[in-house]
């Protein structure tokens, strides 16, 4: 359509998370602002694609529920443009990302985005300009469902009196949510999860995951990509968590007590989040070698490296100290909640670890 110039002015395209409606919108915004057109997609080379894929094209128009936050707070009510610059990260990181994503990158806290009336007020003026670079300009507003009914209203007499060589797309999850006089206005596009076979096929190009792998991963997560990238991230991060925890139990069994400082000193550096899940990891592996330990046979491994670790692990592990190595990793966790000082906390507890693993 765009290549033949029929191109309608409104488009409503929907489908569920992870299926790929904003990457969607973005390529259509990418196609139809680039200078040097394909025959199926942009060049992603000319200029226009280059300030496309950073989002900084002056002709494409970004509308998205926004609320005020600590640092973004005003008289008036707060708009897209406040948070434009938080919104290019996101969709640099992940333009999959689901709407409560969103919410924690801005610290909405236990607040609701909304696209309220001074949105559309905003919207309708930079519309009215005239294109700064292109033939076009475009407007993407995710989440239309979001709108309140002000800011539907206003909406709803834009697409009906379109400002000139304006294209609309809204990308949403739940169009039955939206003004039935919205959606008559849109060209409708369902978009349907991601098939298995194209999935596969991504994980394996894309994210270099082994056939077999990207299989498993497949079966997990109905077509919805952004899960998949978050099983990948989960798996990589229980790997990190098994090599860290094991390299930690051989500085307490060899007693090297200046290694021990840097190693609290690095688990410092980490997020909270992290720290905790590090530990929680570890309770986890102590459970399991304690069962080991007791030659009960139903345990579940993660990886083959763990395999080989846990049966060497075990002999440290025994009825005497698991109590208090239990008792150690919980206590650290609790003073992490609590915002202890990270160094100080793991280096107690390495030392008292330390103590109690015999030779
Ligand atoms: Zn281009």
């Amino acid at each position: 359509m765009v290549r033949e110039n029929r191109l309608s002015h409104a488009w409503l395209f929907f489908g569920p998370e992870g299926s790929g409606v904003l990457p969607l919108s973005l390529a259509l915004a990418r196609y139809i602002l680039c200078t040097n057109r394909g025959e199926s997609d942009s060049c992603g080379v000319c200029p226009s694609c280059n300030k496309v894929n950073k989002y900084i094209h002056p002709d494409l128009h970004f509308t998205f529920p926004v609320n005020k936050t600590k640092d973004v707070d005003k008289d008036s009510p707060v708009v897209s443009d406040d948070f434009i610059a938080d919104w290019r990260a996101f969709l640099l990181s992940q333009p999959y990302g689901r709407v409560t994503q969103w919410y924690d990158a801005i610290d909405l806290e236990n607040k609701q985005g909304i696209i309220n009336t001074d949105e559309s007020k905003r919207l309708a003026g930079k519309l009215n300009l005239k294109p700064f670079e292109s033939d076009y300009k475009v407007a993407i507003i995710w989440q239309p469902e979001k709108m309140n009914d002000q800011a539907a209203n206003k909406l709803l007499k834009l697409l009906e009196e379109p400002p000139p060589n304006t294209i609309f797309i809204l990308a949403g999850e739940n169009p039955d949510q939206l003004l039935t006089t919205i959606r008559s206005r849109c060209a409708q596009v369902k978009i349907p999860r991601i098939s298995d076979s194209a999935l596969h096929g991504a994980l394996i190009e894309k994210h270099h995951v082994g056939p077999g792998r990207a299989t498993d991963v497949v079966r997990l997560v109905s077509g919805n990509y952004l899960r998949a990238m978050e099983v990948l991230s989960e798996e990589e991060e229980a790997g990190s968590n098994f090599s860290q925890f094991r390299y930690m139990m051989q500085l307490c069994y060899g007693k090297k007590i200046p290694e021990m400082v840097k190693f609290a000193e690095e688990m410092a550096g980490l997020t909270r989040e992290r720290q905790k899940a590090f530990l929680e990891y570890g309770l986890r592996s102590i459970r399991e070698n304690l069962a080991l330990h007791f030659n009960t046979p139903d345990i579940l491994y993660i990886t083959s490296e763990e395999q080989e670790f846990v049966p060497k692990f075990a002999r440290f592990i025994t009825g005497e100290n698991v109590e208090s190595i239990i008792h150690e990793l919980s206590s650290a966790i609790t003073d992490i909640e609590r915002n202890g000082n990270g160094r100080m906390i793991f280096l107690d507890m390495v030392l008292k670890l330390s103590g109690m693993i015999k030779k």
